[in-house]
């Protein structure tokens, strides 16, 4: 058996032309020594045959032997997230606005926290988020703000939720985006027994972190570590960007501060780094603005007066950013960046 026939079975496997036994019966003719070998190669090529296998003893080394061959193939395909925060409110056309670009944009939708305004009730979520964002629940992963939590233990928003939201007691967790893994973070520290280095949340973080060692990761929380608007920098989340920051995380979003702003990669003390990570503040959901003045050296772009989303398309390698701003203004910020 020359190699092109040899590839014509394994094509034949996994198009389903060719039968196992007569895959089996063709590769009989295969020198020994090369056999288990093939053999391997056939076990890897035909995905779907370990349930067809009745003995449970063999069908479960099957299945993990396909494992072990990278069966099913790692997911490669493109992705998109869409985020802002601080979004929704019955006496602002903010998040109609921005609703209405969600309507034209496919992805999975990441709130970056203040979902609804003034108080994250049950009543708020069901009359100023359900009607503009609301319509968009399903594929919408969100992260907690300080104003859900003006309802206690930020029940209207887990109930609003539900299983999207995580766990109510912590509201953190993660999930798989194509080929990137994806963590949205509770900076309400005090609801979650604290931010800091040791506490449960950064421990989970670095355990989830061990756990998905992608080459391409992306946090999101409310409160910013890095900011220059209405709120400076907090080191409160300093050591849950220390944690992303050792096993070589991408990107972090935020909101809270009601603009955006695009910074240089970062170390955990804001020292620009390679090997750090960019952050976005994304509070431009629809709630209001604050201004923006004076800007530190890291950050490299910023708007204070456009609501709007950003959208980002995460690759197998890397990523690019665009900000999609609101019908009639005209911002945009745009580029590319690559993972660690
Ligand atoms: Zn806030």
């Amino acid at each position: 058996m020359d190699n092109a026939q040899f590839d014509d079975v394994i094509r034949g496997l996994v198009e389903g032309r060719t039968s196992r036994r007569d895959a089996i019966r063709r590769l009989a003719s295969v020198p020994l020594g090369l056999l288990s070998g093939q053999r391997l190669v056939v076990a890897a090529a035909a995905p779907n045959s370990c349930k067809k296998i009745k003995n449970k003893k063999r069908r479960k080394k099957c299945k993990k032997g396909q494992a072990h061959n990278g069966n099913p193939p790692a997911p490669t395909a493109t992705a998109t997230l869409l985020a802002a925060g601080d979004i929704a409110s019955c006496s602002s056309n903010g998040d109609e606005a921005t609703a209405a670009l969600l309507d034209g944009l496919s992805g999975t939708i990441a709130t970056l926290g203040d979902t609804v305004y003034e108080d994250g009730t049950a009543q708020q979520f069901s009359e100023c988020y359900n009607p503009s964002w609301g319509r968009h629940k399903s594929r919408t992963r969100p992260a907690p703000g300080n104003h859900d939590y003006h309802t206690n233990g930020a029940a209207g928003y887990f109930a609003y939720f539900g299983a999207a939201a995580g766990d109510p007691k912590t509201g953190y967790y993660s999930y798989d985006l194509g080929a990137w893994h994806i963590i949205a973070l509770n900076s309400n520290c005090d609801e979650v027994g604290g931010c800091g280095a040791g506490d449960p949340q950064e421990q989970w973080l670095r355990a989830d972190l061990a756990a998905h060692p992608t080459s391409c990761t992306l946090a999101y929380w409310h409160h910013p570590r890095f900011s220059f608007g209405n709120y400076g920098n907090d080191t409160a989340t300093k050591a849950l960007w220390q944690a992303l920051y050792d096993a070589g995380a991408e990107i972090v979003l935020s909101g809270h501060d009601h603009n955006y702003q695009r910074y240089a990669p970062q170390d955990a003390d804001g020292k620009r780094d390679a090997r750090g990570i960019r952050e976005f503040v994304v509070g431009t959901g629809g709630r209001g603005h604050y201004s923006l003045d004076n800007p530190p050296p890291n950050v490299e772009a910023y708007n204070d007066n456009a609501f709007g989303i950003l959208q980002l398309t995460l690759r197998a390698q890397g990523y690019d950013w665009t900000f999609v701003p609101e019908a009639g203004k005209s911002f945009t910020d745009t580029g590319s960046g690559t993972c660690h």
